[in-house]
């Protein structure tokens, strides 16, 4: 007997036949003799409709009220889904976020997950009663409903499944693993039978929208066994499923490139000629901090006369933030001019074994080259080299990085 979290993403509860089909996955790990505990998104669309109405009515709302809205899209999965199960013989009951508790801190729209108190879910399991836990949701300190950020029910299922210390925690989604890029864009792509946690926290940070970032944070910290597999395939499911999400101990054959990610979520600002003097940059990055917004790639250059150009990006949500933030800093700071490129996409190449072998990123500079396709930015870690380029570009870019470094199928 094991107990194990189940979680399914929004295309896997798209409708009511989906939703029977779930139900009828989780009872037949109940009849296995599994305890199980569920995590539902909301239904495909539905939370994307929910951020339209608040944007449409006000582009700077409150962001609590965001989260009031945002939050309902899970609490119908979850009593559709006790529904569902009740109604195939499953005993099973819902719970909200604020419900359990999933304690969170304040920061609306992208909260973090404090605490989870699982000890009456696991007197529940005990008693053989399948508990249907909203994903996304949780509620702060002054009671107030809060929501993890896009696509945080991976991070829900994650933390429930460590406080419910289960065996292994099921992401069931749309595609049956992890694959070395996305197959829409090279059907030569292949699926990895096991990625290293380091991997998938790079792959999921780049884009490789299969599970969110900090679910991959979190189970690498908590070291909880995720595996990645789909909702779509009938056959049950065995050791050979989906892609396990491990150790890097547990990976014999270490690749330099274990795949190559793209990102279109980002925009780049660049400040024109800021003095070239100590604490710019923290007044810049600091201002930046202060709205809440995340910047990724930062790059600067020296400077010939006493100023320089600063270039970052930031994710393309937070752009009115950002310009806003840095128009107040205008006077303080004494810069020229802002300027800013939607229109980019970052490409990057992942792998734990770049740690142990050189030229990964002149293979990747070569390719790019010889596609005639320009970079904008650089930044590298100790598993990635990500690149800026003009986001037209994507597709050939991707394609070009998985044949130079040997993945095409
Ligand atoms: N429903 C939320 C979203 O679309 C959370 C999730 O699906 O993970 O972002
Ligand atoms: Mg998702």
């Amino acid at each position: 007997m094991a107990r194990i979290v189940m979680k399914f993403g929004g295309t896997s509860v798209a409708d009511l036949d989906r939703i029977r089909n779930v139900a009828a996955r989780v009872k037949r790990e109940v009849a296995f003799g599994n305890q199980v505990a569920v995590v539902v998104s909301a239904m495909s669309g539905v939370t994307n409709q929910l951020v339209k109405y608040c944007t449409d009515l006000s582009p700077l709302h409150d962001a609590r009220e965001y989260d009031a809205v945002v939050a309902t899209g899970e609490q119908v999965t979850a009593g559709l889904t006790a529904i569902a199960l009740q109604d195939i013989g499953v005993d099973a009951r819902s719970w909200q976020g604020w419900q359990l508790p999933v304690r969170t801190d304040t920061a609306h729209g992208k909260a973090r997950i404090q605490a989870i108190e699982g000890g009456e879910l696991i007197r529940r399991m005990d008693a053989g009663q399948v508990a249907v836990v909203t994903g996304f949701q949780g509620v702060a300190d002054d009671n107030r409903v809060t929501t993890l950020g896009r696509g945080g029910s991976d991070t829900s299922a994650v933390a429930l499944a460590a406080a419910l210390k289960a065996d292994r925690c099921d992401i069931y989604t749309d595609v049956d693993g992890v694959y070395t890029t996305d197959p829409r864009i090279v059907p030569r792509a292949r699926k990895l039978a096991k990625i290293a946690y380091e991997e998938m926290l790079e792959l999921a940070s780049v884009g490789a929208k299969v599970l969110q970032t900090r679910s991959v944070e979190l189970a690498m910290n908590e070291r909880v066994r995720v595996r990645v597999l789909s909702s779509f395939t009938e056959a049950a499911p065995d050791e050979e499923t989906g892609t396990l999400v491990v150790d890097e101990d547990e990976i014999v054959e270490k690749q330099n490139v274990a795949g190559v990610a793209y990102s279109r979520d980002e925009a780049k600002i660049t400040v024109r000629r800021v003095p070239d003097r100590p604490g710019i940059a923290a007044t810049i990055f600091g201002g930046l901090a202060t709205q809440n917004v995340n910047v990724d790639m930062i790059v600067q250059n020296i400077s010939a006369d006493g100023t320089t150009d600063m270039t970052f990006t930031v994710g393309k949500a937070d752009l009115p933030r950002a310009r806003t933030a840095l128009g107040e800093l205008k006077s303080q700071i004494g810069y020229a001019e802002l300027l800013e490129d939607p229109d980019v996409a970052k490409i990057s190449v992942v792998g734990t074994g770049m740690r142990s072998h050189a030229g990964v990123a002149s293979t990747m500079f070569q390719a790019l080259a010889d596609k005639a396709i320009n970079i904008q930015v650089i930044s590298t870690s100790e598993i990635k080299v990500s690149v800026l380029i003009a986001a037209e570009y994507t597709e050939l870019a991707v394609r070009a990085l998985h044949t130079a470094y040997g993945l095409d199928a």
